[in-house]
């Protein structure tokens, strides 16, 4: 969670656990569930592992994480909470989201100073 102060009292037992649960738990992207155990294939691939796979991984020496999910503000804007502004992601599909976001917000500030400079 980066720029704690920006987020509300109530984020950690109230908002959060309530997204986790509207959401069913899972990645409403990808549908990863919240605190599986996987492997990241590459850097951007999560591999969710049932009993058999945790074997597998631990005699290949695969490093297996759990995966917790994320609340992501769809509006890049920390101090909307809107319900219907939150969403439960995993890491990966977050960042996603805040890149698109970044990237429009690059896209659009330089317009902006502009304007300013001519006013
Ligand atoms: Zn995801």
């Amino acid at each position: 969670m980066k720029n704690r102060d920006r987020y509300p009292i109530e984020w950690t037992d109230v908002i959060r656990p309530d997204i986790l649960k509207r959401d069913n738990y899972k990645c409403t992207k990808c549908n990863v569930v919240h605190r599986s155990s996987g492997y990241y294939a590459s850097k951007n691939s999560f591999v969710t592992c049932d009993e058999f796979m945790l074997d597998w991984c631990k005699r290949n020496n695969i490093k297996v994480v759990k995966l917790f999910l994320q609340i992501a503000h769809l509006d890049n804007d920390p101090s909307n909470n809107d319900y219907s502004n939150l969403k439960a992601m995993c890491p990966r599909c977050h960042i996603i989201n805040d890149m698109a976001f970044s990237k429009l917000k690059r896209m659009c500030v330089p317009r902006i100073s502009t304007d300013l400079k001519s006013l």
